[in-house]
C-alpha cells in the first residue's frame, strides 16, 4: 500500500499511539504532520527523525485540541488533509460523583470534541482532493464501560456515534469514516505505571501485566502501536474502501467476552 502524495495529520502524536501511527503512516509513504499541545525542540526533532528516515515530509504544528479553534487552525495550517487520524486524548479515574468538573470537560473536549472540530475543517478538503480516509482512534470503552471512568467512556462512545454519522453524510463520496477501537496498548505512558503497580501489589512484572493490567484482554498481550498504524494503513487501502462507520476491535478479545 503506498499513500505516497497524501497527507496525513495525526492529532495528539508527540508520544504514544499517535507517534506510532503517524510512524506507519510515513513508511507508508504519507507526508505526516505530527501535532499536540506543546512547542518543544524535541517535537519538531520528532518530525525532522520522521521525515530523515522515511524520505517523506514531516511536520510538526502545535495546536491545543482542547480548543476548538485551534483544532480547525491546524487542519488549515496543514494546507491539505487527505488522512486524519483523531487520536489525541486523556485520562481521569473517579466515581462519577467525585468526577473533578475540570477534568470532566477537559476529557469531552479533547476526546471527543476535537474529534468533530477537525472532521468539519477537514471533510471540505477531502471533498476538492476527490478522496479521503479519516480515522478516530476511539477504544474498547466505545463499547463497553469499566467504572470509574465516565468521562472517558461519554466520549469515546461519542466518538463511535460520531463516527457513524460522518459516515452516512459521506456515504457516496470517496470518503470513508472509521473507528479504531484499540485494548490495551503499550505505550510509554502505560510502561511507566508497571514499577509502581509491581511494588503496590507486590507482584512479578509479569504477574502485573497478565493479572492486573490484561485482566479484561484475554490474548493477554498488549496491542502494539505498529498494529494501530497497520490496522489504519488497512482503512486507507483500496481494500477497505466500502469499509465505513464501522469499528474495528484491536483488543486482544476483550470486547468478545
Ligand atoms: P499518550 O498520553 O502517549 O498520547 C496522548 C497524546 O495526546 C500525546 O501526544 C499528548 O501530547 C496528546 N494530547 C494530550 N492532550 C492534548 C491536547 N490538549 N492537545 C493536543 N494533544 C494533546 O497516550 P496513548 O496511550 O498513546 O493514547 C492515544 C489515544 O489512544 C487516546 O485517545 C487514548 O484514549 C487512546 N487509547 C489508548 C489506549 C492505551 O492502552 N494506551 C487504549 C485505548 C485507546
Amino acid at each position: 500500500m503506498s499513500l505516497s502524495g497524501k497527507t496525513a495529520i495525526i492529532t495528539g502524536s508527540n508520544s504514544g499511539i499517535g507517534l506510532g501511527v503517524a510512524r506507519e503512516l510515513a513508511k507508508a509513504g504519507a507526508n505526516v504532520v505530527l501535532n499536540s499541545f506543546t512547542d518543544r525542540d524535541e517535537d519538531h526533532a520528532l518530525a525532522a527523525e520522521i521525515s530523515q528516515q522515511t524520505g517523506t515530509s514531516a511536520r510538526y504544528i502545535k495546536a491545543d485540541m482542547s480548543k476548538g479553534e485551534e483544532c480547525r487552525a491546524l487542519v488549515e495550517q496543514a494546507g491539505a488533509c487527505d488522512i486524519l487520524v483523531n487520536n489525541a486524548g486523556i485520562q481521569h479515574v473517579a466515581p462519577v460523583d467525585q468526577f473533578p468538573v475540570e477534568k470532566w470537560d477537559a476529557i469531552i473536549a479533547i476526546n471527543m470534541n476535537s474529534t468533530f472540530h477537525t472532521m468539519a475543517a477537514a471533510l471540505p478538503m477531502m471533498r476538492n482532493a476527490g478522496w479521503g480516509r479519516i480515522v478516530n482512534i476511539a477504544s474498547a470503552h466505545g463499547l463497553t464501560a469499566s467504572p470509574f471512568k465516565a468521562a472517558y467512556v461519554a466520549a469515546k462512545h461519542g466518538v463511535v456515534g460520531m463516527t457513524k454519522t460522518v459516515a452516512l453524510e459521506t456515504a457516496q463520496e470517496p470518503i470513508t469514516c472509521n473507528a479504531i477501537c484499540p485494548g490495551y496498548v503499550l505505550t510509554p505512558l502505560v510502561e511507566a505505571q508497571i514499577p509502581d503497580t509491581m511494588k503496590e501489589y507486590d507482584m512479578s512484572r509479569e504477574d502485573v501485566i497478565k493479572n492486573v493490567m490484561l485482566e479484561r484482554q484475554p490474548s493477554k498481550e498488549f496491542a502494539t502501536v505498529e498494529q494501530l498504524g497497520g490496522t489504519a494503513i488497512f482503512l486507507c487501502s483500496d481494500a477497505a474502501a466500502q469499509i465505513t462507520g464501522t469499528t474495528i476491535s484491536v483488543d486482544g478479545g476483550w470486547t468478545a467476552l
